[in-house]
């Protein structure tokens, strides 16, 4: 009995509706010296423009990734077997009601992680987590993978600028992201004017609208975001809401005709062997979800680009694999 009590990793072969609802069943960080990737949860909403609910993103993606297994069935990578992988909790905030502030804490959060050299793998939260996130781990402008049906290059919204259609407008202002190794990816629905996309268009990003995506295919976007990437440091930034709809409906700002989930993973699996310094997967809305399909969906995204950043890791370290 003592000893079923002292533990707080969740057992693999326990059914798996039961323990702790961590990420992936991952064991929960006690010493993050002893970890390569750190799966966090980042909890907030303060900054949307839309519909709610993001703030309990994190709680419900953790309880549907406990469907998630260890080996990726295209890619036959094994995360686990690569690199130390944890859940590191959730952001703790002391001031939810200042979004400057929030985002200050969430910088600390995972700069903490970052002098440990641990790569984040974040849990929106709305899009704008992202911002503080780079500016935690990019000590120089880095590369940006950026999957959504948005650009998130606009200004102000209600007097803010930092609210989630702008962090990489922000991040390009404050030389966190390099926009000629930036490509996002997914982009659609109608805007009442067009500045966020001309914004990341004069900046030197590229803009793949989903359109675009769908006359060339996805193994074409991904040749390309390949050569855009090349060897630099890159971040993998993921809107669940650049999935479809019908297949993630929970979600602040759905735009109709997206991606498939199964397009989603084979872009993910298609830009494997990048240099990735971390990623995240925001804006999973529970309240606005139906039967867990959206939480399901993100943990899944999230499990893919797991796979991805733990390749990334050891080819960093080999003496680790
Ligand atoms: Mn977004
Ligand atoms: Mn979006």
């Amino acid at each position: 009995m003592t000893d079923s009590f002292s533990s707080s990793t969740p057992d693999m072969f326990a059914p798996r509706y039961s323990e702790l609802a961590t990420f992936m069943r991952a064991p929960v960080a006690s010493d993050l010296r002893q970890i390569d990737i750190g799966m966090l949860g980042i909890p907030y909403d303060g900054a949307l423009t839309n519909r709610p609910g993001a703030r309990h993103g994190p709680r419900e993606v953790r309880n549907q990734s406990s469907l998630m297994r260890t080996i990726n069935h295209a890619t036959r990578v094994n995360p686990y077997e690569l690199c130390r992988i944890a859940d590191v909790g959730d952001v703790r905030f002391r001031s939810v009601f200042d979004i400057e502030e929030t985002h200050r804490e969430i910088t600390e959060f995972v700069s903490a992680l970052a002098r440990h050299a641990v790569i984040p793998l974040s849990c929106g939260g709305d899009h704008s987590v992202t911002l503080p996130i780079l500016r935690a781990i990019a000590s120089q402008p880095v590369a940006l993978i950026h999957v959504d049906a948005h650009t998130d290059t606009w200004d102000c919204f209600q007097g803010s600028k930092f609210n989630h259609g702008a962090p990489f407008r922000r991040a390009h202002e404050e030389g966190l992201i390099d926009p000629e190794k930036t490509i996002q990816i997914g982009i659609r629905g109608a805007q009442n004017d067009s500045e966020g996309w001309d914004y990341s268009e004069q900046a030197g990003m590229r803009v793949v609208f989903v359109e675009e995506l769908r006359e060339r295919g996805i193994n074409s976007v991904v040749e390309e975001t390949c050569a855009i990437v090349g060897v630099s440091p890159v971040y993998f930034s993921f809107d669940i809401d650049s999935i479809d709809p019908a297949f993630a409906p929970g979600t602040g700002t759905p735009e109709i005709a997206g991606l498939a989930t199964h397009e989603a993973l084979a872009l993910i699996r298609g830009v494997r062997g990048l240099n990735y310094v971390g990623a995240d997967m925001v804006e999973v809305s529970p309240p606005f979800d139906v039967g867990g399909l959206t939480s399901l969906t993100g943990a899944s995204v999230m499990y893919e680009l797991l796979c991805i950043l733990a390749e990334a890791v050891s080819q960093r370290r080999p003496h680790r694999c």
